[in-house]
């Protein structure tokens, strides 16, 4: 049976988010800025014919056809490259200084300042909190200045209290804006962290270490750089647990998690995937040194007791293939986990290193090496 997919129109897929904009933060930013893109061009796009045809302020029509097509490129950049920043600055401080520009150079009966009260919500959505703070006070000390000099002139239509309600009306917006883009930021930092942390011992969870894994393998793959995963699970650990008790098994998953934190650099990445079973990703690092790494993480373990209980871990340690996904590279890593726990545990197994690999006679499976030195 042929599955049939509803037609969709072109608008609805451009204002779909392109596959680099389309999770989380990034996702919202891109739709904030395609409507604002959306609306605030649409609005240029009006008033450009408007200001020639009908009120003939040819002046307004140029400088707004100039903010179009600086936020248009921006906005393209932005859809192409990912990167946020162009279009956030540049929709920023172009409509701000066009909206000044308009106000001070414009008939002060026309009403162009009601667009100044709106003006905050770009640099907010744009830029957030702090920038957004930063663009909207330097667009209310512009505005301030253009509208001192139009009452200094004796522009027909300015006055003190025109002043004070255009300018009050843009910092009261500007407060609300920043108490509101400041708390929804908070929370939602607050809110991600507890989805990708571990309660018990603060390090991310299985869910989060596959994403952070998904980022890293595309890095890698992109600049042909090494990547390793290291598999640890604590030996017998049920026997701890069931020996001295709930808490001390714990309080050994907490040290356990430290150990990886303290023995690893600060782009490395350690999980707790299981109940005592950890992962460490180790960007930029080949499959030897990273045994190294399991094989100090090895020692540490064992060599520190956890309130009287000796601790060991059995460590698969595997480097990602060319084409390996997740499912692959886990697999991988944990043939080999369940290979050191069988050939004794509190020891590291990786695969062959690649010439060995070659030179060796016949294949064996599961083809390991052991890096653990004999003790
Ligand atoms: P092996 O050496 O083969 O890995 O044996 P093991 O006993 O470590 O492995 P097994 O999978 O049989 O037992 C894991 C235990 O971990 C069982 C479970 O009760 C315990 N566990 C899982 N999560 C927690 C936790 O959050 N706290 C504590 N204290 N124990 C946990
Ligand atoms: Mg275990
Ligand atoms: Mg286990």
């Amino acid at each position: 049976m042929t599955q049939v997919r509803p037609r969709r129109s072109v608008i609805s897929r451009w204002l779909e988010p392109p596959p680099h904009l389309a999770c989380g933060d990034q996702r919202r930013h891109f739709v904030l800025a395609t409507w604002m893109y959306v609306f605030g061009g649409g609005l240029l796009a009006f008033f450009i014919p408007f200001d020639l045809l009908y009120t003939g302020y040819v002046h307004h029509a140029a400088a707004q056809a100039v903010a179009l097509a600086a936020i248009t490129v921006a906005y393209v950049i932005y859809r192409r490259s990912g990167d946020a920043r162009a279009i956030s600055w540049v929709s920023s401080g172009t409509v701000g200084i066009l909206i000044v520009f308009l106000i001070a150079t414009g008939n002060p009966y026309d009403a162009v300042f009601a667009w100044a009260a709106f003006f905050p919500a770009i640099p907010f959505f744009m830029l957030g909190a702090r920038w957004g703070l930063a663009a909207a006070l330097t667009f209310v000390l512009g505005l301030g200045v253009a509208l001192a000099d139009m009452l200094a002139r004796g522009v027909p239509g300015v006055t003190p209290v025109a002043i004070y309600n255009t300018l009050g009306a843009t910092v009261g917006m500007t407060a609300i804006l920043f108490y509101y883009e400041h708390g929804r930021a908070t929370a939602q930092r607050t809110m991600e962290d507890a989805a990708n942390t571990d309660f018990l011992t603060g390090l991310v969870n299985r869910r989060h270490f596959q994403t952070v894994f998904e980022l890293e393998a595309e890095r890698a793959r992109r600049h042909h750089r090494p990547l390793t995963l290291l598999l640890v699970d604590l030996d017998h650990f049920k026997a701890i647990n069931d020996t001295h008790g709930h808490d001390v098994g714990d309080q050994v998953l907490r040290h356990a998690a430290q150990r990886m934190v303290d023995g690893t650099r600060r782009q490395d990445v350690a999980g707790r995937i299981g109940g005592e079973e950890f992962a460490l990703l180790l960007p930029e690092t080949a499959e030897a040194q990273g045994a190294a790494v399991a094989e100090k993480l090895r020692r540490a373990l064992a060599a520190q007791p956890v309130d009287g209980v000796r601790v060991t871990a059995s460590i698969g340690v595997a480097e990602m293939r060319w084409g390996d996904d997740w499912t692959a590279l886990f697999a991988t890593a944990d043939q080999r986990l369940y290979a050191a726990k069988a050939a004794g545990r509190n020891r590291v197994l990786g695969g062959a290193p690649a010439r060995a690999a070659a030179d060796a006679p016949a294949p064996q499976h599961p083809n390991v090496v052991d890096f653990s030195a004999a003790e």
